[in-house]
């Protein structure tokens, strides 16, 4: 038994259970989620469209398995996948970017990621901070079209996504928003790159990564000042999306529209953040 706790464990933080995690594979029906954003990932890697009369959006890519899997919810929209014109991430994480050379290949979309992820992406992984050594995390490097900055605006047939840095989890870890009208009503989406410490991460002398603490804490000042009414997220997890979709259908108000989720999600994260800052810097007391 202990035997077990310790391979998961190991693999838990080398990457491959995540590999492995089968929620991460499992097709999951695509739906709208609010008037031109749809939901087209599996049960748990979050990937969106974004449609516009000029042609779409799609936010991550996934796993280099995945490109099949987001073109079939694509079709079955009723959408072609061939009009995807423009390629974004939420991080350089190999489960929301490994499948976009695939995806750049048969749609030609235009790729864009945040300055500092753009190495991580261009070399496959490798010069990721804490995973670049681990093969099983490596991914088809991919050549970056358009390297944005903080507050860099993508724009496409009337759509405009806001990239805002939220540093930590990738250097150029990335939250998406936007402001859609639906029923004549305007909200703010907010699709949250991932605030989350992972298991391994060094908060403190970190070589690889001197400012990662200061970076975290930047990412919390701009997730707590994003005024957010539609609350989604790099995996469905973070905004407990099987909970929500089935309440989709009930004709009430949309479930994705929860403020309070964000808020008390972001403030979640923090204090996690925090806590294990605060342990880090008493030597893991
Ligand atoms: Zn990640």
């Amino acid at each position: 038994m202990l035997s077990r706790i310790l391979i998961f464990l190991f693999a838990l933080t080398t990457g491959a259970y995540a590999q492995t995690n089968p929620d991460w594979t499992q097709p999951f029906p695509p739906y709208r989620v609010i008037a031109n954003v749809y939901y087209v990932g599996s049960k748990d890697l979050a990937s969106y469209l974004i449609t516009t009369p000029q042609g779409h959006i799609l936010i991550n890519s996934s796993l280099t398995s995945s490109p099949d899997l987001i073109k079939k919810s694509v079709e079955q929209l009723g959408f072609k996948f061939s009009d995807v014109k423009i390629l974004l991430i939420s991080h350089a994480h190999w489960d929301h970017c490994a499948g976009s050379a695939r995806i750049k290949q048969v749609t030609h979309a235009t790729y864009m990621v945040m300055d500092a992820d753009v190495p991580v992406i261009e070399d496959g992984g490798k010069s990721d901070f804490q995973y670049g050594k681990s093969a099983d995390s490596h991914f088809p490097p991919t050549k970056v079209d358009r390297v944005l900055q903080d507050g860099d605006e993508v724009r496409l047939g009337g759509v405009v996504l806001v990239a805002h840095k939220t540093p930590g989890h990738t250097k150029g870890c990335t939250t998406w928003t936007l402001t859609v009208v639906d029923k004549g009503k305007r909200y703010n989406v907010v699709i949250v790159g991932s605030p989350n410490v992972n298991p391994g991460y060094k908060l403190v002398n970190n070589k690889a990564y001197p400012q990662i603490a200061q970076d975290y804490e930047q990412t919390f000042r701009v997730l707590n000042a994003l005024p957010c009414d539609v609350f989604l997220g790099a995996h469905g997890s973070y905004y407990d999306m099987l909970a929500k979709y089935p309440r989709i259908k009930d004709g009430g108000e949309n479930p994705f529209i929860d403020p309070a989720g964000y808020k008390a999600y972001v403030a979640d994260r923090e204090q996690a953040f925090e806590a294990e800052l605060k342990k880090q810097e008493n030597g893991g007391k």
